[in-house]
C-alpha cells in the first residue's frame, strides 16, 4: 500500500470555489496541527501571480474560520502558482519544473469534472506521475459506464492504491460514528435487522438554494449531488456487517459488499421535485429538468434487511439545514395497554448536522392512575459539530495514504448501479414551494410506514 508521506501537494482548481470555502481553511488547520510543511503548488489559469493567490488565501481564511498567522505565513512560504490552461502542454512542463525534486507529490483535483481525464494524461504524458497519489473530487463520473470509464483514465497512470476519490461525507465525525455506535456496543446488534427494525429514514435538508452555483447543479440534481454519494454512504454504515481483521481495507470492502445488495432503484419508488424559482436561477435553462429534491425508497437484497425499506429524501430549499437518520423500531406486538402506541415511539435518531446527537426513543407511563404514555428521548450523545472538518482529516489521510475514508471503485461502481436507472428525467417531476418540505407527492414514497420525519433547525443545548 505504500503508507509514505507525500513530499508535495498539488493543487489544480486553487482559485475555485470549493478551494475558497473548504480547502485553504482545511489546510491552514493542518498546518497548525503541525501536520502540514509541504512545498504547496497551486496550478490554475486565472492569470494570476503569487501575490494575488495570498491574497485570496488569506481572503478565504478571513471569511471562514479565521487567520491563524503562524500558519498562513508558514503556508505563504511554501507556496508556487504555476499558471496555465490544463488544455496545455506547457501547464505542465512548469508544474513539473515547479516539483523539482519532489518525488512523491499528492495531486488533488478540485476541478469540473470534465476536466479530471485532461489533468490525468497532461500529468502522465509529462512525466510528472512519479510515486505520486491522486485524489479526485466528486462527482466520480455522471453514471455507471462513466465511473467506469474514468477508473480506467485513472489506472492507467496510478495504481488503484494512489486514486483516493473523496465523499467528505465519509470524513464526517458524525458519519464515523454510526459505524462506531453500531459495533462498539453489543446492545443495538441483537436489535438490528428486520426482526425489529419497521424502516429507516433518511432526510438531508439544506434551507438554501443555489448560491450562484447553478451552473454546476445544472449537471449534477440531487440524485448525482448527495443520493448517488452522500446519502449512500450513509446507508452503508447504518446497514452493513462489522469488518473483520485488521486489514484497513476491510471496513471498505464490507461497505462496498452492503452496496451491491441493495436493489437498483425502481422509478415507480422515486419522486423527484424542483424548487419554484429554481428556472430563474443564473446558469439555468429556463425549462430545466434538473430536480433539487428527490424521495426514494429502497430495499437491501439480504437476510438482515430483506423488506425493511429505507426511505431517503434531500432536497434544497427546504425548511432546516440537517441531516438526520431515524431508524424506526416494530411497534409493540399488541396493545397491551389499551392505547395504539405510535410508530415511531421506540427509535434511534442520529442527528448528523448540524449538531450533532444521538437519541433513543422511548415510551413511558405518564404519571396519574391511567395507563397511558408520551414518547420520550433519550439524548445519548450531543454536541456542537464536527471537532475537526472532514476536508482536514481526509486531505491528511490522503497525505499519509490511508484512503480508509475514501471511496473504493467498488463502491462507487455499487453506488451508481443503484441510481442509474433514476437518472435523468425516468420519474415525473413536481413543484415544490421554497421553504416547504418539498412535493407533497413524496408523502407518497412512505405512505406505507408512516410519514416523514421532520428535522428541526437546532437542537444542541450548548
Ligand atoms: P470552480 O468552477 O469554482 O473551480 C474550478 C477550478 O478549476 C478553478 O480553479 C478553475 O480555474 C480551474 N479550471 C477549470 N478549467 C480549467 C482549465 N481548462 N485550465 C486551468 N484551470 C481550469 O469549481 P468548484 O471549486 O466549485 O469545484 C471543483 C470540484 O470540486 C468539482 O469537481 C466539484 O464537483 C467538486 N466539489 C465542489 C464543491 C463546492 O462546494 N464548490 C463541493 C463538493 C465537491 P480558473 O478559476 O482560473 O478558471
Amino acid at each position: 500500500m505504500g503508507e509514505h508521506l507525500s513530499d508535495a501537494f498539488v493543487f489544480f482548481g486553487a482559485t475555485g470555489d470549493l478551494a475558497y470555502k473548504q480547502i485553504f481553511p482545511a489546510l491552514q488547520a493542518l498546518a497548525r496541527r503541525g501536520h502540514f510543511d509541504l512545498p504547496f503548488i497551486c496550478v490554475a489559469r486565472s492569470g494570476w501571480n503569487l501575490e494575488r493567490l495570498k491574497e485570496r488565501l488569506r481572503e478565504s481564511l478571513e471569511r471562514h474560520g479565521g487567520v491563524h498567522e503562524e500558519a498562513y505565513a508558514g503556508l505563504c512560504s511554501r507556496l508556487q502558482y504555476v499558471d496555465g490552461d490544463y488544455l496545455d502542454a506547457a501547464t505542465y512542463e512548469r508544474l513539473c519544473a515547479a516539483l523539482g525534486d519532489c518525488q512523491r507529490p499528492l495531486y488533488y483535483l478540485a476541478i469540473p469534472p470534465s476536466m479530471f481525464a485532461t489533468v490525468v494524461e497532461g500529468i502522465a504524458k509529462m512525466g510528472c506521475i512519479r510515486d505520486s497519489r491522486v485524489v479526485v473530487e466528486k462527482p466520480f463520473g455522471r453514471s455507471l459506464a462513466s465511473a467506469l470509464e474514468l477508473n480506467g483514465i485513472l489506472r492507467s497512470a496510478f495504481a488503484d492504491h494512489a486514486i483516493f476519490r473523496i465523499d467528505h461525507f465519509l470524513g464526517k465525525e458524525p458519519v464515523q460514528n454510526i459505524y462506531y455506535t453500531r459495533f462498539a456496543n453489543s446492545i443495538l446488534e441483537p436489535l438490528w435487522n428486520r426482526n425489529y427494525i419497521a424502516s429507516v429514514q433518511i432526510t438531508m435538508a439544506e434551507d438554501f438554494g443555489m448560491e450562484g452555483r447553478g451552473k454546476f447543479y445544472e449537471e449534477a440534481g440531487a440524485i448525482r449531488d448527495v443520493l448517488q454519494n452522500h446519502l449512500l454512504e450513509v446507508v452503508a454504515y447504518l446497514a452493513m456487517d462489522a469488518s473483520t481483521g485488521d486489514d484497513p481495507e476491510a471496513i471498505r470492502e464490507e461497505s462496498a459488499r452492503l452496496l451491491r445488495a441493495i436493489k437498483p432503484l425502481d422509478p415507480a419508488h422515486v419522486v423527484r421535485g424542483q424548487f419554484r424559482g429554481y428556472r430563474d436561477e443564473s446558469g439555468v435553462a429556463p425549462d430545466s429538468p434538473v430536480e433539487t429534491f428527490v424521495a426514494v425508497q429502497l430495499y437491501i437484497d439480504t437476510w438482515r434487511w430483506s423488506g425493511v425499506p429505507f426511505y431517503i429524501r434531500a432536497g434544497k430549499c427546504l425548511p432546516v439545514t440537517s441531516t438526520t437518520v431515524t431508524v424506526a423500531f416494530k411497534r409493540p406486538p399488541r396493545e397491551t395497554f389499551g392505547e395504539i402506541v405510535p410508530a415511531f415511539s421506540n427509535h434511534l435518531r442520529f442527528r448528523l448536522s448540524p449538531d450533532v446527537l444521538i437519541g433513543l426513543g422511548i415510551r413511558v407511563k405518564v404519571p396519574g392512575e391511567r395507563r397511558v404514555g408520551e414518547d420520550v428521548e433519550l439524548v445519548v450523545a450531543q454536541s456542537e459539530g464536527d471537532a475537526m472538518a472532514p476536508y482536514e482529516r481526509l486531505l491528511g489521510d490522503a497525505m499519509r495514504g490511508d484512503a480508509s475514508l475514501f471511496a473504493s471503485q467498488s463502491t462507487v461502481e455499487a453506488q451508481w448501479r443503484i441510481v442509474d436507472p433514476i437518472l435523468g428525467s425516468v420519474a415525473p417531476l413536481y413543484f415544490y414551494q421554497q421553504g416547504s418540505w418539498g412535493p407533497a407527492e413524496a408523502d407518497q414514497v412512505i405512505a406505507r410506514d408512516g410519514i416523514w420525519y421532520n428535522p428541526k433547525p437546532v437542537e444542541s443545548q450548548r
